[in-house]
């Protein structure tokens, strides 16, 4: 564990980075000269490369995002990746590094409710999942996505916390709730909170399916609002995985911080086999822009900077509009002013965030303003 600590109910929040898979070079520089909490990484991103691929033939052995990220100095999380387990085989999978990793070994697949019904066979695949996380700041259990308080699927990821809590006392234990909208409003995230306080959960991932801050409404930012107070309630700092900005909103709120990345995870797929395909599109990265609740292409942003009408950047220095700068830059600018803003946003508290977004409406972020 280094020094990163985890962030704590009413603490100051987290800003989570997810990286794309090869993400390792500028991982490896980045957080010793930046504003940096913590990255957040996918199982298959740390499977081995499939024998004879060209990644494999270059000698990379899978592990580099964890590696730049401990030479770095960058704390980590790993996220298990467990949920595509249960949707599909290795012939529906779009990367072949997914049935690689360990604890994608360790029963059939797709995984079902059924596979698990022996508890050894329960904690060899909790083991191997727990085994790929060496380096981690905190140990992560594997999560399926359930539908309701007390369900099979919920029953198992109780069980899954609790085997990986005696396999890694050491550290301390987060987990993913991932549910659907339809849980979240009907409130069921929320009723979960108590059960995750009460298997010693340090630290919950919220991954709510479906939930696009793009387009969402108002009943779900709400919903949303209620289970990160409903966690804060039960005493588990509670973070807004893959939310994109909205997660300054929720920060300001109570949640213990978010996650995204610099194109993809910005929310979270309701068809899991199709968000891994989705994390294969590319396309230019953009500027976020400070105070604005939006991004910009870059040639917009520097044009707009030239004429004096883009707010600065909190952070001193930022290079991201700088002439002659590229995507790291923008990477670079994204992980900062968000790490930087998700503290001052905690700071001035949910009635500045709610004028904030009054004065910058702008889409859905009108629709946020409900979970103020
Ligand atoms: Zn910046």
């Amino acid at each position: 564990m280094n020094s990163h600590g985890v962030p704590t109910v009413g603490g100051e929040p987290f800003f989570y980075y997810r990286p794309f898979w090869n993400e390792h070079k500028f991982l490896r520089s980045y957080p010793r000269e930046g504003l940096f909490d913590a990255a957040l990484l996918r199982g298959r991103h740390l499977a081995p490369h499939p024998a004879g691929s060209p990644v494999a033939a270059r000698g990379e052995t899978g592990r580099e995002l964890a590696n730049a990220l401990n030479e770095s100095g960058g704390a980590f999380v790993v996220d298990p990746d467990t949920p595509i387990l249960a949707a599909g085989g290795v012939g529906d999978f779009p990367s072949p590094r997914i049935a690689l990793m360990p604890h994608a070994q360790v029963l059939e697949l797709p995984v079902s409710r059924i596979s698990f019904a022996n508890p050894s066979d329960r904690r060899a695949f909790v083991g191997a999942a727990v085994g790929q996380q060496a380096g981690a700041q905190v140990v992560t259990a594997p999560y399926f996505p359930f539908e309701r308080r007390g369900d099979g699927w919920y029953d198992l990821d109780l069980d899954l916390i609790a085997d990986a809590r005696v396999i890694d006392a050491s550290r301390p234990l987060a987990a993913f709730v991932q549910a659907s909208v339809r849980t979240l409003v009907a409130g069921d995230v929320g009723t979960a909170a108590p059960d995750y306080a009460s298997a010693g959960v340090d630290l919950v991932f919220l991954r709510i399916a479906g939930f696009d801050p793009q387009t969402v409404g108002q009943a779900e930012c709400r919903a949303y609002r209620s289970a990160i107070d409903a966690f804060v309630a039960a005493g588990v700092p509670a973070v807004a995985d893959a939310v994109g900005r909205f997660g300054l909103v929720l920060s300001s709120a109570g949640a213990a911080g978010f996650s995204c990345g610099a194109l993809h995870h910005k929310s979270v797929s309701e068809n899991v086999i199709f968000e891994a395909a989705d994390e294969m599109r590319s396309a230019p990265l953009q500027y976020e822009v400070p105070h604005r609740w939006y991004e910009l292409t870059h040639t917009q942003a520097r044009a707009d900077a030239r004429r004096g009408v883009l707010p600065a950047c909190p952070v001193l220095g930022c290079p991201a509009l700088v002439d002659g700068t590229k995507s790291s830059e923008l990477k670079e600018h994204m992980i900062h002013y968000f790490t930087h803003e998700v503290r001052a946003l905690a700071q001035a508290g949910a009635a500045s965030a709610r004028g904030r977004l009054t004065q910058h409406p702008r889409g859905a972020n009108g629709s946020w303003r409900a979970a103020l």
